[in-house]
């Protein structure tokens, strides 16, 4: 049975008291010291914070790609951080989508099959009307049988966006989904994504170092040194590279 829940109300992602250590000993590197974080349903949300200091990392926990040292995440009503591994994949594969730098479609499927490869695993039949809609969307209608290797670099993170949204996911996670793209290329897939939160409800949450890529979100969150440092209304990209300026010179002030 499908439950038919109103996208848009309510809680998509929660993450309590997050921290991930890599590593133990001397050597041990705390990637996350502690998040508490919260993703209104229907919101885009741009995650920043210089290079390590834990931006991925929190979208891979959140995401349930990766378990956390201590704290628990919620996706929806369900909490993730304890569920064993059948029950996480499973989870993952039905409620989040995942979209990452270098696009990762597999280079022997067409982008039709790269596209419904999630309803595959998980045993989904596709809903066509909105397998066509998400096609249309991307502009690919006329490429479903090429290769990857066919397309241009902002047609493959479209491809991959598509992908993401097959099963129409809770939350569509991304980790700098434009690094790879000229701008203008980073304008169209950025827009698609913008698209997404207006137009489906749908929730995103993008880790960016790009402030022009962070003014398509509704909210930035800053990370620095495994923490949330700024977590604000989008402020406009001179205001984010502000605060990560400061954030750099405080770094090398270290
Ligand atoms: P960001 O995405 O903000 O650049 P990451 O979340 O990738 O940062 O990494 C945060 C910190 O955790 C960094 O110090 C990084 O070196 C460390 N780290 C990340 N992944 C691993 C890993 N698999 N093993 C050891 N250390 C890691
Ligand atoms: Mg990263």
């Amino acid at each position: 049975m499908t439950v038919h829940v109103d996208q848009r109300v309510g809680t998509a992602v929660r993450a309590e008291q997050l921290t991930r250590t890599y590593g133990s000993g001397t050597q041990a590197v705390t990637a996350l010291a502690g998040v508490d974080a919260e993703f209104a349903r229907g919101t885009f949300t741009a995650v920043m914070g210089p290079s390590g200091s834990g931006k991925s990392t929190l979208l891979q926990c959140a995401a349930g790609l990766d378990r956390p040292s201590s704290g628990r995440v919620w996706i929806g009503d369900l909490e993730i951080s304890r569920m064993g591994e059948t029950k996480r994949t499973e989870l993952r594969r039905n409620r989040i989508g995942f979209i990452f730098q270098a696009f990762n479609l597999i280079g022997a499927l067409t982008v039709e099959e790269n596209i419904v490869l999630p309803l595959r695993l998980a045993g989904t039949a596709p809903d066509r009307a909105w397998l066509a809609h998400v096609v249309e969307r991307i502009g690919m209608t006329e490429r479903l049988r090429h290769r990857p290797a066919q397309l241009s670099g902002g047609q493959q993170q479209r491809v991959a966006i598509a992908r993401a949204l097959a099963t129409r996911p809770e939350v569509i996670f991304c980790d700098e989904p434009t690094g790879a793209l000229d701008s203008r290329t980073a304008a169209e897939v950025l827009a698609l994504l913008r698209a997404v939160v207006d137009e489906h409800g749908q929730t995103v949450v993008m880790v960016t170092h790009d402030p022009v890529a962070a003014s398509y979100a509704d909210r930035v969150m800053v990370l620095a040194d495994g923490r949330i440092v700024h977590d604000t209304p989008q402020p406009g990209p001179a205001r984010v590279a502000e605060q990560l300026a400061a954030l750099d010179s405080r770094g090398a002030a270290r």
